[in-house]
């Protein structure tokens, strides 16, 4: 039995096999080689390999999704094909005697070069496909078998970190657990994790061999520990450990369809962040009175170009349907910093997290921002829809923000099309200078909610990336609940309500605070609605208000 610890990011345990994760991108050295027929060869059999890849991801893709959505890996078979793309490998290879490796890296750099090149939107799009089927192939090279997960069984998966864009493509059914030897407490691993109600753990030195792949495990997320090929003794332990785990959801079940009013009738609304679709079921199951946060940006993550507006709005209607007139808060496109798109093609940054991310590209591009928000209002028009926008910083953003909304209004009307003409409108609090800001910017919007992912990044300087600094990163600073209390006091005098949709809104151990402090409403991951339910149900507030001096 090998023992591997790390830190534990969502309780539970998890036994199953292991399956290390293959990255997308892998490094590629440039080496002479001396039989360059051989090296021609090799080329050949992974390009033959990765065509076979793209053919069964297409047939799994037309039975899950459809024929026209599985298009784009015939479209990518085709590209492996190109006779130009090939003639280049093997042309650098022969020439130039190097590896096939360098020589597939090269082509895909300079094919991808000239397609962001062409006047044509289109065939600019085509760049980012020309990098897939590249790296594709580099991993065929690798002798590594197909990206992702590779197991038609639920697994432990094992990775390095994980991209939002990476975690968007997983077959969410097949996980059992995370496992990463690099990535933070509060990265989007961690965010998917509790999403999911899985246990995870971070920072654990777990080798990422294919040697690893199919082993015996047991990840527990109380301990932080990973057991690799368990005891008989521990499997029966943790065995048991389930098994309360277990009778403990199917006691939170009972708590389906009660109100959220404390022992001293305090109302709290509890709702359910999403980032996308699939995660409506776990909504539902776990009886969340709306969605408090929509975190639209992964339907551009999980798409090769721009989505467009039909797409976003069958999207859009599609939850606001499913949620049958409950809330459903959209926030508008937060790319950038951690979350990259590759055709957004946007500049290097030294400092993304103080980049241009968010609200901020929203505003440069308003050609994208327009699209979204037509479609968020259309969809309006089939539930109770609220638009939210993220890192705000000024009451002038907002104003900016409010015309460009009545504007696309304005269009709509003219095309004749519906729309809910009261829609809410909100923002997040994420900056230190939203805070400041508090009363000004409610008197504004109908709304806030409370990034506190963000907002604790920004207040106390501290990368919510870095794993290495998690050990300042104090989520109770007092710097942080002040501003709290001066948020939702600010909220509450400009006429707006509040609420909290980062990570520590669900922090249990502060659901009394938040309740004394005056929030309307904590939107949390579907998972912790019943157990955040069921401190609200036992806690009596007045008292505490009295004792903290809040009114
Ligand atoms: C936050 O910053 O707390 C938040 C909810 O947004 P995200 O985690 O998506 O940045
Ligand atoms: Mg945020």
């Amino acid at each position: 039995m090998i023992i591997k610890e790390g830190k534990a990011v969502f309780e539970g345990v998890a036994i199953g096999k292991l399956s290390v994760f293959k990255k997308t991108e892998q490094t590629v050295k440039r080496e002479k080689v001396s039989d360059v027929e051989a090296e021609v060869k090799r080329y050949e059999d992974a390009r033959a390999a990765a065509v076979n890849q793209l053919q069964a991801l297409y047939e799994k893709a037309v039975k899950e999704v459809g024929e026209a959505s599985a298009e784009i890996f015939e479209a990518h078979q085709m590209m492996v094909e190109d006779g130009d793309y090939i003639d280049s490998v093997e042309n650098i290879i022969r020439s130039q005697g190097l590896n096939a490796e360098f020589a597939v890296a090269e082509t895909g750099d300079n094919f991808q070069k000239m397609f962001l090149e062409m006047d044509d939107e289109y065939f600019r799009g085509r760049a980012a496909d020309v990098k897939d089927i590249t790296e594709r192939i580099i991993n065929c090279l690798a002798g590594g078998g197909s990206v992702g997960i590779e197991s038609d069984e639920p697994v432990i998966v094992v990775a390095d970190d994980l991209a939002p864009s990476e975690t968007v493509q997983m077959d969410k059914d097949k996980i059992l657990s995370f496992v990463t030897v690099h990535g933070s407490a509060n990265s989007h691993t961690s965010i998917l994790a509790k999403t999911m109600n899985i246990p995870a753990i971070i920072g654990c030195d777990i080798p990422l061999t294919d040697e690893m792949n199919g082993r015996e495990a047991i990840v527990d997320g109380f301990e932080g520990k990973v057991y690799i090929d368990p005891d008989p003794e521990v499997l029966a332990e943790k065995k048991k450990i389930l098994l309360q785990e277990q009778e403990k959801k199917t006691l939170l079940e009972q708590l389906k369809g009660k109100e959220n009013i404390t022992l001293d009738g305090q109302k709290i609304n509890l709702y359910a962040n999403i980032g996308n679709t699939k995660d409506l079921a776990l909504v539902l199951k776990n009886d969340a009175g709306g969605i408090g946060l929509f975190r639209s940006e992964f339907i551009y993550l999980g798409s090769d170009d721009y989505p467009t507006e039909e797409e976003q709005f069958a999207i859009y209607k599609q939850v606001a349907e499913t949620m049958a007139g409950k809330k459903v808060i959209i926030r508008t496109l937060d790319i950038g910093a951690d979350k990259q798109a590759d055709y957004f093609n946007l500049p290097h940054e030294e400092n993304p997290a103080m980049g241009l991310r968010a609200i901020r590209i929203c505003l440069t591009k308003p050609e994208i921002f327009k699209t979204q928000l037509r479609a968020i209002l259309r969809a309006s028009a089939f539930g109770k829809i609220s638009i939210m926008f993220p890192m705000i910083i000024s009451v002038d953003e907002v104003k900016k923000i409010k015309s460009i909304v009545a504007e696309v209004k304005n269009e709509l009307d003219a095309d004749g099309l519906l729309y809910d003409k009261d829609i809410e409108l909100g923002i997040m609090i994420e900056t230190p200078a939203a805070v400041m800001m508090a009363e000004e910017l409610a008197e504004e919007v109908d709304f806030f909610s409370v990034g506190t992912n963000d907002l604790t990044q920004y207040t106390l300087a501290i990368d919510r990336q870095n794993q290495s600094l998690d050990e300042f990163y104090d989520s109770h600073h007092p710097g942080l609940l002040k501003m709290l209390k001066m948020i939702v006091d600010g909220a509450h005098k400009g006429g707006a309500w509040a609420g909290i949709c980062g990570e520590l809104g669900s922090d249990l151990s502060l659901t009394k605070e938040f309740l004394a402090m005056g929030y309307d409403e904590l939107s949390v991951s579907p998972g912790r609605i019943l157990p955040l339910r069921k401190v609200v149900l036992e806690t009596n507030v007045s008292e505490y208000k009295e004792e903290k001096g809040y009114k």
